[in-house]
């Protein structure tokens, strides 16, 4: 797709929109199928969004996968628990935090410490790792690590960890279960809301394109979105996982998930919004690139020691690793730039101007007219 930009005025925009979908609503079955001069208009109003909201920057940090046990058995995750072909580890504190406190590339901001659904390495590893970071340096500290008790939250966060990432993954309960999705659908629902009660900065997610999905099923993961206190939300296009029930699904569209990307940004232009690596899965040579013109406003490298990244079998082991150079290329491509200020602080400081809760959809659709 042609990426000129299209000469139209703002307030031209959303005429054309609902023009091509016939309804101002934003989680639309024709936006989230739009093509051609449809998309690229709906791409570029969220791009514009975030830029309106975020200037040129884009959050930068980095990620490191820290084991890949996991006792969930999430259908698409080749870290499922009944995978036998797979080699697990738990790294090592001293290594990462040698790596974390002397080799994170100086433009990232915030680390992302990220597990299968392990608490014995959360209390093992993670939580001193958080310790010595917080300690020796100034970076802002997300953590994936799944559902955990109440009590495992709050020495996380005593540790110095203020971001939790959640993805509730399927908006419905019966295709959550059928997916295998971790626990049940409520429950992960309570702890986000337990997260966000507690003080966290919570970001959560889905998927698009899972074998079976019906546009409708789709749709119905942005009200859900829209429900919860999130500070910022992703879409990861499906990708069938080495050793999974779903290996020999089809990948899911990547023009499906920039749509969605860009209904996510419209509909909360004030969330953070990811770029996810597994868009140039979906979308080979463009995809990731695309994403950034959606309205992402967040980036990851990943600084997983290479011993042992191909075991953290999120899709294939022939994985795709996003690099400092490979990160700052695009957003050179794309006209962006690292933000100085870090995610966590942030977050503080929007928590701070009362701006954390989602916005309903009448404000949002008020925002894109
Ligand atoms: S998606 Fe997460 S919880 Fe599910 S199997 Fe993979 S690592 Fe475990």
């Amino acid at each position: 797709m042609s990426m000129k930009r299209l000469a139209l005025r703002p307030n031209a925009v959303a005429p054309l929109l609902c023009a091509v979908t016939d309804e101002p609503r934003w989680a639309s079955l024709k936006w989230l199928t739009a093509r051609g001069q449809a998309q690229e208009l709906l791409h570029q109003r969220a791009a514009e969004l975030a830029r309106e909201r975020f200037g040129q920057r884009v959050f930068l940090r980095a990620v490191v996968e820290v084991s890949n046990f996991c006792r969930e058995n999430c259908a698409y995750c080749g870290m499922r628990r009944d995978n036998q072909d797979l080699a697990r580890f738990r790294a090592h504190h001293d290594q990462l935090a040698e790596l974390l406190i002397e080799h994170v590339p100086s433009r990232v901001t915030d680390i992302n410490i990220q597990t299968g659904e392990d608490p014995v390495a959360v209390r093992e590893l993670v939580l001193p790792l958080i310790r010595t970071l917080r300690r020796e340096t100034s970076l802002g500290i997300s953590v994936c690590l799944g559902t955990l008790s109440p009590g495992l939250y709050d020495q996380l966060q005593e540790a110095g960890a203020s971001i939790y990432i959640m993805k509730f993954e399927l908006a419905q309960s019966a295709t959550y279960e059928e997916m295998e999705a971790p626990g049940e659908l409520d429950e992960r629902l309570e702890h986000i809301r337990l997260l966000a009660g507690k003080g966290w900065y919570v970001s959560s997610g889905f998927i698009a394109g899972l074998p079976g999905q019906t546009p409708a099923q789709l749709l119905a993961n942005f009200g859900l979105a829209t429900q919860l206190p999130l500070v910022g939300c992703s879409v990861s296009p499906f990708i069938p996982g080495e050793s999974t029930p779903l290996a020999d699904a089809p990948t899911g569209d990547i023009e499906q998930t920039l749509n969605c990307m860009a209904i996510l940004r419209l509909m909360s232009p004030h969330w953070v919004i990811p770029a996810v690596s597994a868009l140039n899965l979906a979308g080979p040579g463009s995809g990731y690139r695309r994403g950034l013109g959606t309205g992402a406003n967040l980036v990851t490298i990943n600084l997983t020691p290479s011993k042992i990244r191909g075991d953290y079998l999120l899709y294939k082991r022939d994985r795709f690793i996003m690099t400092e150079e490979r990160i700052l290329s695009s957003l050179q491509a794309q006209g962006l730039v690292p933000s100085t200020q870090s995610l966590a602080e942030h977050y503080r400081l929007q928590a701070l101007e009362g701006q954390t809760t989602p916005m309903l959809q009448s404000e949002a659709e008020v925002a894109i007219r």
